[in-house]
């Protein structure tokens, strides 16, 4: 508290944070407090996420306020609705012990006329966003001319969001005289623009080095198949059961998505983006801060800035574009010196996104093995036990202790303990009883495969064996039918593209082919009215157990694995009129007549 003093602090705002357990000054508050404190300065500060800003500026803003001029003083402009609310919230827990003082948070999605009543009962402090703070001055609804101070929050992200128009206007609006602080994570061009218009010589300040990510984060990073990034996800929230984590997304239908699998597989979690309405959003909020969810999914634009204590992982579930928006991904666990992971899931593809963000950070990400079912079930195991002989044994179990005890008496203590176990952990223990090796080989990791998915190992497909359906096409050898073929229809008439095909087996009169149709109803109908070289192309599940297909036999060319993807097919050889594979759609009467007479 005495550092606080030092600084120019004094009276009712030190009770406020000593109420709130502050001890010690951050080093961005450190810098900044005495500069608005003691000078009429611009001011523009560089700290990443979770450095303590909204106090920098708060605390002696709130000093300074005039409680006996019943007229906005301070503006505060963030880019968010929730970090709105977030300030507003900060900035009247440090000044509980000034009753004098009227804080208010006006942010768009919200009824207006609420708003514009809130500020005619007068206001010292108004936090806004730029959109909804224009539309109130437009309106006439919001008096700006004693002004004296105002705050840009996240600068850079409020120029990202598009914004620019919007802050112009309002530094315009504002009185000359007023000061200015701008905070920023990052000091792109736009924001520099700002600063270069609106401040008068600021000072500068940045702290701790750009793009370093905490030292109490670790970084690791899993790299599976993309079709595999989901299940791999829900793994690593399986195995780590004291979880309390964001996921990050680049687009809100991904964060929906997200969100709405791990929800039906019954992991307590919600999205967070920007289609909810502020009502929907505040509440998911208020679960995701009171833990009742253990994990938000997010994109990095809903969940800026927002403060949420405590979490133990990151999760990128795409690693974002740029290095910035990495760091303050990351900067979001590891806070408060406490251990914090950041977590990058990815694809072959994305090795070179990692490489870059390794090599801007100065930091090696580690690599994790994708955790397979009895780890996953060790971890909650454990996890359930150590819950259990750490909690209180309570008195009031008394007057039912008896029946209780007749009830179990007659088992034995191991037969109680995996009793317990297999009604809570029953699901869990059954899916995990078999599940795939995620991981991929050495040579896939570090292979010049460049992202296809054409040289891995058959075996370990392991449990997920199941999600193969044979088919039969009535086309063969004797047809000139080729693999190759196959792969053209299904990429022509399948609207599916990135379908996995397992074995293809071609027989002089016939072809026997594995797809993974998980997620298809009807594959066979896709095929419907195709022909191939004048012969209806005529698909049927054979009911065959998948698997049977891999090893070459007698009478059947291993047609190797295919994946049908979109590039496949643009490397189609046959056009149309190539008498060796000819196919389109059925023609009407069409005579089947090769085919047919070999059948005799
Ligand atoms: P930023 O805006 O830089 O992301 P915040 O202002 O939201 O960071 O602060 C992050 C967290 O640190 C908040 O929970 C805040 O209450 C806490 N905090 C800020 N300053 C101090 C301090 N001096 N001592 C202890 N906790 C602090
Ligand atoms: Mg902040």
């Amino acid at each position: 508290m005495e550092k606080f003093r030092e600084l120019g602090l004094e009276g009712e705002i030190l009770k406020g944070i000593a109420d709130l357990g502050f001890e010690t000054p951050s080093p961005v508050q450190e810098k900044v407090i005495p500069v608005i404190l003691g000078e009429e300065r611009d001011l523009v500060a560089l700290a990443q996420t979770g450095t303590g800003k909204t106090a920098a500026f708060g605390l002696p803003l709130l000093q300074k306020l005039d409680g006996g001029l019943n007229k906005i003083q301070v503006l505060i402009l963030s880019p968010t609705r929730e970090l709105c609310v977030q300030i507003g919230n900060d900035l009247k827990n440090y000044s509980k012990y000034r009753s004098d003082l009227k804080i208010t948070s006006v942010y768009g999605g919200t009824d207006i006329r609420r708003q514009i009543r809130e500020l005619e009962k007068g206001v010292h402090v108004l936090v806004a966003t730029p959109g909804r703070l224009c539309d109130l001055i437009n309106r006439d609804a919001v008096d700006i001319e004693a002004v004296r101070a105002v705050v840009l929050d996240e600068s850079d992200e409020m120029l990202n969001m598009g914004f620019k128009e919007d802050l112009n206007f309002i530094l315009e609006a504002t009185p000359k005289e007023r000061n200015t602080y701008l905070f920023s994570a990052t000091m792109p061009r736009e924001v520099e623009r700002i600063a270069r218009n609106y401040l008068h010589d600021p000072m500068e300040i940045a702290v701790g080095k750009k793009n370093q990510g905490a030292d109490t984060v670790s970084h690791q990073y899993y790299q599976v198949r993309a079709k595999d990034c989901y299940e791999t996800l829900h793994r690593v929230i399986d195995c780590a059961p004291d979880m309390y984590a964001i996921i990050f997304t680049r687009t809100k239908i991904d964060a929906r998505e997200i969100a709405h699998k791990l929800q039906k597989d019954s992991i307590d979690c919600d999205a967070l983006h920007g289609d909810l309405s502020q009502t929907q959003r505040d509440e998911v909020m208020a679960r995701f801060r009171s833990k009742r969810l253990k994990v938000l999914v997010a994109t990095d634009v809903a969940a800026r800035g927002l403060d949420v204590d405590n979490l133990t992982h990151v999760i990128n579930y795409n690693l974002p574009e740029d290095v910035e928006s990495y760091t303050h991904r990351s900067g979001r666990t590891g806070r408060a010196g406490r251990e914090g992971i950041s977590v990058a899931i990815i694809n072959s593809k994305e090795k070179g996104k990692l490489k870059r963000i390794e090599h801007a950070l100065k930091k090696q990400f580690e690599y994790r093995e994708v955790p397979g079912g009895e780890a996953v079930c060790r971890a909650q195991l454990l996890w359930y036990a150590d819950k259990i002989l750490a909690s209180e044994q309570k008195e009031t179990l008394s007057p039912y202790q008896q029946e209780l005890f007749e009830k179990f008496g007659e088992l034995t203590k191991e037969e109680l303990i995996q009793k317990i176990v297999s009604y809570e952990f029953g699901r869990l223990l059954k899916k995990y009883a078999a599940v795939e090796d995620l991981n991929l080989s050495e040579s896939e990791r570090y292979g010049s495969g460049g992202g296809r998915e054409s040289g891995r190992d058959g075996k370990k497909r392991g449990g997920r064996e199941s999600s193969f359906t044979v088919f039969n096409v009535n086309v063969g050898r004797d047809d000139d039918f080729t693999p190759r073929d196959l792969m053209t229809i299904i990429n022509e008439y399948a609207p599916v593209r990135g379908l996995e095909i397992g074995g293809i087996r071609i027989f002089n009169t016939n072809t026997k082919f594995e797809v993974d149709v998980t997620g298809i109803e009807r594959f066979g109908s896709y095929f419907r009215n195709v022909n191939f070289n004048g012969l209806p192309f005529t698909l049927t599940e054979t009911g065959e157990r998948p698997g049977g297909l891999r090893k070459p036999e007698k009478g059947g060319e291993r047609g190797g694995k295919w994946n049908a993807t979109a590039k496949w097919k643009n490397e189609r050889r046959f056009g149309e009129g190539n008498s060796r594979g000819r196919f389109g759609e059925k023609r009407k009467g069409m005579d089947n007549g090769r085919r047919s007479a070999k059948k005799k």
